[in-house]
């Protein structure tokens, strides 16, 4: 089933067409500055299943020296979107409408979390990226 997304104003929409297909929380040092959170959360989906529903004109995004970067809504700063090289990869869990289908599986980039948060749960935890699943 499809998945709608949207920012704070409301004015930038997305779908995934299929739903997502997996979630993390990423507590590497350029998400954390990103969000200005302890740590980031994404959800994954199948390649070609995401697009933009409306206010594609609004979204801005900002890219680091790797080709890692982030989409977010001009008008009310809410970031959507994880990208890679221009390319949306991932979508904010927190920008999705109503349950995402999904539940947040594992904590990545751990080795670089802030020292100040401790993690309290029982999920895997990955010092750098989790293993690219092979299917
Ligand atoms: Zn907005
Ligand atoms: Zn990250």
């Amino acid at each position: 089933m499809a998945l709608l997304g949207k920012c704070l104003c409301g004015k930038v929409r997305y779908q995934i067409s299929e739903g997502l297909i997996d979630a993390d929380h990423c507590h590497c040092s350029i998400c954390r500055r990103h969000h200005g959170a302890a740590f980031a959360t994404y959800g994954q989906f199948s390649d070609g299943d995401f697009s933009w529903l409306s206010g594609a004109e609004l979204v801005k995004s900002y890219n680091t020296d790797s080709g890692a970067g982030w989409c977010f809504c001009s008008e009310c700063g809410a970031t959507l979107a994880g990208s890679e090289k221009g390319k949306v990869t991932s979508v904010t869990l927190a920008s999705i409408v109503g349950d995402p289908g999904v539940k947040p599986a594992s904590h990545i980039f751990v080795g670089s979390k802030a020292c100040w948060y401790d993690i309290c749960d029982d999920l895997i935890q990955h010092s750098h990226r989790a293993p690219i699943k092979s299917d």
